[in-house]
């Protein structure tokens, strides 16, 4: 354990390895609790991997402790995560995917279907328990599973029975499910589960050879343009149908994921409004990272903004620092405008947006080291995820306790009481906890990855709020 900055003084006593009970003493740490809306300055008591004790300081106990030290909170809750076994384990296998969701700060990963074969029998949801069991981590595994059979859109898994094994919930990710009436059947089907259909709103027949967001900077790198309104009309055509089945399904969810326009987020504003059963996830690309990346601009969404909130043109400001078409870059949905991040970071705060969802993609070098246009999409972002969010907080642009709730509880609410992902610093149970140094910035390397997943646009840059500790279960999942 890194000894924390003399300024900070904290101390952090552990003596266990990786999977083993914590024990645990945090002094004077900043506290955030998203279930009771609290944060605060506390002491927290772990023994044998149960939380103790927590006791909120105040008066001169508390007394240089803030949030930009040390932070312990609830362990993240990831909605949205791909790892690539079986299937493609060059790029991700389920024990290299749980490490890095533990580095990330998150003790629980709902594993999108998409692998080959994809996740439509229940023999492959045991098939994905067992490589959990065996990799040894403490992170919780939960799995979504294919809407329609093989993700062929052609006609729906066995949702019955995949229900009864324990999936979370059905998604064909990586693809929308493109057939209208099958859309509608995942979701009345599902709905009689309770469970949640994930779509990923897009419209093909608008995204066909599409490489970067339709505007000002696929027009000058001369890349064929991604229309924002792929995702909308998508989004449009699932509140209406859901619209309809929850008249005759009460139980029917929607949630739609990987939101990254200000229309789309709008659309679930007015739905939210009129009380349709919706919810949506925003990523930290979208809301940090912006289409002027492509061209080689380094600066975040929020500083590439003009006073009157519409996107700057980074040639004219100078703006530009590094080569552009770098194909870690391209990404499903792509990065959109200024604008569009500053809408993912508007629906966070106003609640419209539930949680954050990293959205993580890993893929091999060889796959990404092609042109542009010809890289399969996909960031690996569960390790970079904290500190682009933190980025924003940093910035002023969201609250850190909306951000921590944005990890915690708001995923957990997507998933509902009984997806057993309830975030909770509850007395006498076991410790799910990260703990994070939010001033204490590191750098992204590949070697720093834990991921098999090197391709990151942040590789080289420096993020804040290096994870120091991540408790799972009442067990070890990482240690800086
Ligand atoms: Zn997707």
């Amino acid at each position: 354990m890194r000894a924390a900055a003399e300024s900070r003084p904290v101390s952090l006593g552990v003596s266990t390895d990786v999977g083993r009970k914590v024990e645990l003493d945090i002094s004077r740490a900043w506290l955030v609790d998203p279930v009771e809306g609290r944060e605060g300055a506390a002491d927290i008591v772990v023994r044998g991997g149960i939380l103790e004790a927590i006791m909120w300081l105040d008066g001169r106990d508390a007394d240089g402790v803030d949030d930009r030290g040390v932070v312990v909170a609830p362990g993240f809750v990831d909605l949205h995560a791909h790892f690539r076994e079986p299937g493609n384990e060059a790029a991700e296998t389920i024990a290299s995917g749980l490490s890095a969701a533990a580095h990330g700060g998150f003790t629980t990963v709902c594993l999108m279907p998409n692998t080959s074969p994809a996740l439509d029998q229940p023999w492959l949801l045991a098939g994905l328990r067992a490589a959990v069991a065996a990799s040894g981590s403490p992170v919780r595994a939960l799995a979504f599973g294919a809407a329609t059979a093989g993700r062929a859109g052609e006609q729906l898994a066995s949702i019955g029975s995949l229900a009864e094994a324990g999936v979370i919930g059905f998604s064909d990710d990586g693809a929308p499910i493109r057939s209208a009436v099958l859309f509608r059947s995942a979701l009345a089907y599902a709905g009689t589960f309770g469970l949640p259909v994930v779509d990923h709103p897009e419209d093909a027949t608008l995204t066909d050879g599409a490489e970067a967001n339709d505007g000002l900077i696929a027009t000058v790198l001369g890349l064929k343009g991604w229309p924002g309104s792929a995702e909308a009309s998508a989004v449009a055509r699932d509140l209406a149908i859901l619209a309809d089945v929850v008249r005759e399904v009460p139980g029917a969810r929607l949630h739609l994921t990987h939101l990254s326009t200000e229309g789309s987020l709008e659309l679930v504003r007015r739905a939210k409004a009129d009380g349709l059963p919706v919810t949506c996830d925003v990523t930290p690309h979208h809301l940090a990272l912006t289409d002027e990346w492509l061209a080689g601009a380094r600066r975040f969404g929020w500083e590439a903004l003009d006073a009157d909130g519409r996107a700057r043109d980074p040639w004219r400001d100078g703006a530009i620092v590094t080569r552009p078409y770098d194909s870690s870059l391209r990404v499903n949905p792509p990065l959109r405008s200024s604008v569009d991040a500053a809408a993912c970071l508007a629906a966070l705060r106003d609640g419209t947006a539930d949680a954050i969802a990293t959205d993580h993609a890993p893929h091999t070098e060889v796959d990404k080291d092609v042109e542009f246009g010809l890289a399969p999409n996909g960031i690996s972002g569960i390790e970079t995820a904290l500190g682009l969010v933190l980025e924003a907080v940093d910035a002023g642009r969201l609250p850190l306790a909306t951000a921590i709730a944005a990890l915690t509880t708001g995923p957990a609410r997507v998933l509902g009481s009984g997806a057993g992902a309830e975030p909770g610093l509850i007395e006498g149970q076991p410790a799910n906890l990260v703990i994070f140094d939010r001033s204490d910035r590191w750098t992204v390397t590949g070697e720093s990855l834990a991921s098999r997943g090197k391709n990151s646009p942040l590789i080289g840059r420096d993020l804040p709020g290096r994870v120091m500790l991540t408790i799972a279960g009442g067990r070890l999942a990482f240690e800086a």
